[in-house]
């Protein structure tokens, strides 16, 4: 793509080049073949959708390597080889990008838990683990930045520090050499501008914007993401849209606003789990089962989507020519494999797709005996 020719990396500051030691397998080492895919992701979105996995903290926290409320990727130095084959995994299951897991790797986040020493190797490490799976994949290099949960528009002190996460953040990416950038998860249009601006100023590469949209069906200043989207595709986003807290139920007509509103792409990414207009987000979905608790975050399990959900989102927002989609917190490979093949794509793990004529009692193969079928009104 002619635009990633023309990259100008900023001068790193010499602080951020020092380097903590931060055990990486071999595997995950830098590639031998480091060169960008032929067709970058402007292109890729020309020709048909493009898959992009995301959600690996939860899924992480599944996993038993992160732990859920801080949602900080302390595995990247701890169990860097698990966030290697966590990507892996999306890319067999369909992903066309790999992103790397710099969400809450920022300054804020590390403060809160104790770990801001940590700030330089852990970005550095999730950079070198997606790069060296993308470019052994063949799939699209993406940085990200994300919400700060500083954000306030009458402190002018946290604003400035709003500007220096998302500037070094996107500093280290340009380094590594990113295809694209995704600002995700922010609920403040202005926060995600600012995003948009750090992408902008130091890179050179296409920008994803994607805002959170709450319970609340507005920004935090009280735009329509459909008019919060339509200010980001006039400061120069590529694409736009919304990714996280909702499931596809409530988003999906908030995805349809965007589309007639915007020119450029457009970007869904629910979270893979059963909203509804009562409680449109998943940070409000209440568990009867449970004394009507919060279900949020790890009580969530009652709600999954199923893969034919998520397949029917997938047909739905790209009949509606929503053609950046994927799957937030609570995605796991099935999901992405389920929305791949909704789009006509058959990844490595479609090779074992579900397949009933081979099964012991539902089989319609002919080996399955008489005896065993005619018992299924009692299974
Ligand atoms: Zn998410």
């Amino acid at each position: 793509m002619a635009a990633r020719k023309s990259v100008r990396r900023p001068k790193p500051k010499s602080k951020a080049r020092s380097r903590a030691p931060v055990r990486i397998s071999a595997a995950a080492r830098p590639a031998r073949k480091s060169a960008a895919p032929e067709r970058g992701l402007l292109a890729r979105l020309k020709e048909g959708p493009v898959i992009c996995a995301e959600g690996y903290v939860f899924e992480l926290e599944r996993r038993g390597y992160l732990q859920a409320g801080a949602f900080v990727p302390e595995v990247l130095i701890e169990h860097p080889e698990v966030v290697e084959q966590l990507h892996l995994d999306f890319v067999h299951a369909g992903s066309d990008v790999t992103e790397a897991l710099t969400y809450y790797v920022h300054r804020e986040k590390l403060r809160v838990i104790g770990r801001e020493k940590d700030l330089v190797p852990m970005n550095r490490a999730a950079l070198r683990i997606a790069k060296s799976v993308a470019r052994r994949t063949g799939t699209l290099f993406a940085g990200d930045i994300c919400n700060t949960n500083i954000y306030d528009p009458a402190d002018k002190s946290s604003l400035k520090e709003v500007e220096r996460i998302f500037a070094e953040q996107v500093g280290w990416a340009v380094e590594a050499g990113v295809d694209y950038f995704v600002a995700e998860t922010l609920s403040w249009v202005e926060e995600a501008l600012m995003a948009l601006a750090a992408i902008r100023k130091y890179s050179k590469v296409p920008a994803v914007v994607t805002l959170a949209m709450h319970k609340d069906p507005l920004t935090r200043e009280g735009l329509t993401a459909a008019e919060a989207c339509k200010r980001l595709e006039g400061a120069g986003a590529d694409v736009v849209g919304i990714n996280c807290h909702r499931g596809p139920a409530t988003m999906l007509p908030m995805l349809k606003e965007i589309r007639a509103a915007v020119k450029c792409d457009v970007a869904g990414l629910p979270v893979p789990y059963r909203t509804n207009p009562e409680q449109p987000s998943f940070m409000s979905l209440t568990d009867p089962c449970c004394g009507n608790a919060r279900a949020f975050p790890v009580g969530l399990d009652p709600f999954m989507c199923t893969r034919a959900e998520i397949a029917d989102f997938g047909r739905e927002a790209y009949a509606a020519n929503i053609r950046y989609l994927g799957v937030c917190c609570g995605a796991g490979p099935h999901h992405i494999r389920a929305l791949a093949e909704a789009l006509g794509r058959h990844p490595p793990a479609s090779r074992y797709t579900v397949d009933m004529s081979r099964h012991a009692w539902f089989g319609t193969n002919e080996r399955i005996r008489k005896i065993q079928t005619e018992y299924r009104p009692k299974l």
